[in-house]
């Protein structure tokens, strides 16, 4: 900073002022892109460079720049246009106004017809305005100069990707591709979340108590695919990327019946269209049918967040949240102590300030670049800038064992020794595989509990020894025998108890039948009981295992494994439509034979069995994509001889994630009573089950496809309920589609190029080069046309921050008092 302002002061006698720094920043990115483009770069882009590969053939490879994933404020620096300007959007020119929009016909024709281009660059405004800059020491801000750029929102940098590679016909903002992690889930859902809890907050009635309660209760899924969540879920803390997909995928059940009927249908549409749309955009794995898809949930979005707007946000008063109440007050206190603002006493935190859910985002913009670019440069994982700031943590991580005395130095060497390590654990891997070693996994031994088990599965704190599963196997259950139930003393302990009746019946008829024909079972009666009582077990027992590992193919031609077990992840999905059993327990049995008194090993085998509770579909429910609505699930009452049964693993497609229907509350009379029958799960008493249960599709991007069908061999299947509503299409579009394109943003710099004086006529001199507010002469001064724009503050800035606050890029920042035109921070 210093030798900057001797350079400045030597120069002009002045300190540079904020504009002037705020330009040589944005110069700086682009000065040392150029260095990167350098002619060397340059000739391997036009000829190509050729390269010796591994296996020894020389190739020729032209190096190609396809996509530059950031975020906002550094989108804007590459694009070289204003932070938060009247056309925000770094791909195309459209204005701030028209971004809610999103999903129309008008919307996308605005993105072809108006797609940025460089062209001020080279037609002669930009170099004429930097020679204004830079020879005659015209202000960087000169009101004169936004006459030219303000706009479409250009600011007077010159861009190196357009200087070195627009010969080669490079666009250098096609390669601005959109941002998922802080576009949409850290941006478009974050916003509306927080909109959704003032909303609740306005509504009262220990609504938002209740979300946190009802989130503390949904059941985890997958290894970590949805976790548990904290306590208090509307404070908003700590919360990074991940944690706002599993509110948004959970969302649904969780908000139900929280506000009044008519808004509660509403917002219950608004989270579904959200929840699609994010499902879609994060596919690994698209066709043109799911693009078609996206591209459909897109205008779906628009119109519900249209509706949302208009029907349900005027009816409450939404105030400010007591966290960004409480962080208005931080900043203004600091504002206060640096001079800037009121005095810290007049620093006011009584009331909540109003605040309003706002569409005029560039986010909100982002979502309709999706469609278009997938096709252009793939699938948005691969552009996505979540794998770079996940490598953040790892930094942190590092920082935190430093003692923060030279820091750098201390992180590398720890990077250091933690790849040494990773190499020696290769290395002894690679060495025992040698070896022919073992591929189980070491088990914990010592605590080992015997027999006395009643329950039908084990607590955490049990060790099973359970090795790798391979991939072709379909499941894998542990052989241990360590655990084990005796099943004729077992059954009398739980005499009268409605889940245990035809216990044994129905397992020798399951058995039997896996025996006589392998290929089908049936749960019926299929065997006398002359037959049923051949049927041996060794010892009479079962063995009971913690878990049951379950591979299946993802829709993106993948493998994926569930891990099923009663205590926690017991919910499983057996054939296609809504067939759902709870796992009461895993087991296996030996020598099952039928032959009495035979041992011999011939005909002797051990066999793996669940014993399940069963779900049915509420019909009753109109449910499905077209609703808006998930699939709703109840037990089977007690009564019912289906209730209960036992399924062979092989019949598992994967694990389920039910979430209960906080809404409709408990109920006992699925099963009356205590029962061996019942899992003990969180917000319930022993005697209680959920009333109903959803069936979560959207939980990960497998299950939607499942259910959506299109994923490679996952044939779609006709779901019952799911049925046209009339009278859906008409309705369809209430915000007028299909009208031409409007005319682009006011004044071009094509039309007004012309008007520029040449620079040798340029006789008027500034008093001061390079001072901030020049006065021009004999050019154009409409004030009215060029009113500065409110621009970010600092602490707008924190797209990628995981737990900060709301920017002016989510149309929430505070930009009142500051009408410094919008500059990115680097
Ligand atoms: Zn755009």
């Amino acid at each position: 900073m210093s030798s900057r302002c001797i350079f400045s002061e030597d120069l002009t006698g002045h300190a540079p002022s904020g504009d002037v720094l705020t330009h040589c920043r944005r110069e700086l990115m682009h000065a040392i892109w150029c260095l990167l483009l350098d002619d060397e770069f340059l000739e391997a882009y036009e000829h190509g460079i050729v390269v010796e590969c591994q296996d020894g053939v020389f190739r020729r490879f032209y190096p190609r720049i396809f996509t530059y994933s950031a975020d906002y404020p550094e989108k804007v620096l590459l694009a070289t246009i204003r932070n938060l300007g009247k056309a925000p959007c770094p791909r195309c020119y459209i204005r701030k106004e028209d971004i809610p929009d999103l999903g129309t016909v008008r919307d996308e024709n605005k993105r072809k017809n108006l797609a940025r281009t460089d062209d001020h660059m080279h037609n002669g405004v930009l170099p004429r305005i930097r020679d204004w800059i830079y020879r005659t020491g015209r202000s960087v801000k000169s009101t004169t100069f936004d006459f030219w750029l303000l706009a479409r929102s250009w600011t007077p940098t010159s861009n190196a990707f357009s200087d070195r590679l627009s010969k080669f016909g490079f666009d250098p903002f096609k390669m601005l591709v959109p941002d998922f992690m802080h576009e949409f889930e850290l941006g478009v859902f974050k916003s509306f979340f927080m909109h959704l809890l003032r909303i609740l907050h306005a509504h009262g009635e220990n609504a938002v108590q209740n979300l946190n309660q009802r989130f503390r209760w949904v059941p985890t899924f997958g290894r970590s695919t949805v976790r548990r969540f904290v306590q208090n879920t509307s404070r908003l803390k700590k919360m990074a990327a991940w944690n706002y997909q599993c509110i948004l995928v959970c969302l649904l059940p969780v908000i139900e019946g929280l506000l009044p009927d008519a808004h509660n249908d509403e917002m219950m549409d608004v989270v579904f269209s959200l929840a699609e749309w994010h499902t879609l955009g994060k596919l690994k794995m698209h066709t043109d049918t799911s693009v078609g898809w996206l591209r459909t949930a897109t205008k779906e979005l628009g119109r519900m967040l249209r509706r949302f707007q208009r029907v349900v946000c005027p009816y409450y008063d939404t105030r400010e949240l007591p966290s960004e109440q409480a962080a208005r007050g931080r900043r203004q206190a600091k504002k206060a102590s640096q001079g800037k603002g009121k005095a810290p006493s007049m620093v006011v935190r009584a009331s909540a300030k109003k605040k309003e859910y706002s569409m005029e985002t560039y986010k909100m913009h982002g979502l309709g670049d999706y469609a278009p670019a997938i096709p252009w440069v793939g699938t948005s994982n691969s552009w996505s800038t979540q794998p770079g700031e996940l490598e953040h943590r790892r930094v942190k991580a590092y920082y935190a064992r430093t003692n923060k005395n030279q820091a750098v130095r201390q992180i590398s060497k720890l990077e250091r020794r933690e790849t040494a390590l990773l190499r020696m654990a290769a290395r002894a891997r690679s060495k025992a595989q040698r070896l022919g070693g073992t591929k189980s996994t070491p088990v914990a031994q010592g605590y080992r509990k015997q027999a006395k088990n009643t329950q039908t599965y084990l607590s955490f704190a049990e060790s099973e020894a359970l090795p790798y599963t391979i991939p072709s196997q379909h499941h894998h259950i542990s052989s241990s025998r360590n655990n084990s139930i005796h099943l004729s003393s077992w059954l009398k302990q739980h005499k009268g108890d409605p889940a245990t009746k035809n216990f044994l019946s129905k397992l020798q008829e399951h058995l039997l039948a896996r025996l006589a024909h392998p290929d089908w079972t049936g749960d019926g009666d299929e065997f006398t009981d002359a037959q049923r009582y051949q049927l041996q077990l060794r010892n009479s027992r079962m063995y009971v295992h913690k878990i049951l590992r379950v591979n299946h193919t993802t829709y993106d031609v993948r493998l994926g494994q569930d891990v099923l077990n009663p205590r926690t992840h017991s919910d499983i999905m057996i054939s296609h439509p809504f067939s759902y059993p709870q796992v009461l327990g895993i087991f296996h049995a030996d020598d099952v034979n039928t032959a009495p008194g035979s041992t011999s090993s011939a005909s002797s085998q051990s066999m793996d069995f669940l014993w399940v509770r069963r779900y049915r579909l509420d019909t009753s429910w109109r449910a499905g994509f077209k609703r808006k609505r998930l699939y709703r699930l109840e037990f089977l009452p007690d009564s019912d001889p289906q209730a209960f049964g036992f399924l062979n693993p092989d019949k598992v497609i994967r694990g389920s994630h039910l979430i209960p229907a906080f809404a409709h509350g408990k109920t006992g009379d699925r099963l009356v009573g205590d029962s061996i029958g019942r899992l003990p799960r969180d917000g319930l008493s022993s005697d209680e089950d959920w009333r109903y249960y959803y069936v979560n599709f959207f939980v990960d991007r497998d299950m939607y496809m499942r259910y959506r069908g299109g994923g490679v061999g996952h044939y779609r299947l006709e779901i019952p309920v799911e049925e046209d509503i009339p009278g859906a299409e008409q309705a369809a579009d209430d915000e007028g589609d299909g009208e031409t394109p409007e005319e682009p943003v006011p004044s071009t710099s094509e039309s007004r190029s012309d008007q520029l004086p040449d620079p040798v006529n340029l006789t008027h001199r500034p008093d001061s080069p390079m001072s901030t507010h020049s006065s021009s002469s004999g050019l154009p001064s409409d004030k009215s046309d060029l009113e500065s724009e409110p621009g970010s503050d600092d602490e707008g800035g924190a797209g990628g921050d995981m737990d900060g606050g709301f920017g002016p890029e989510d149309g929430d920042g505070d930009v009142e008092d500051e009408v410094e035109e919008g500059y990115a921070p680097l």
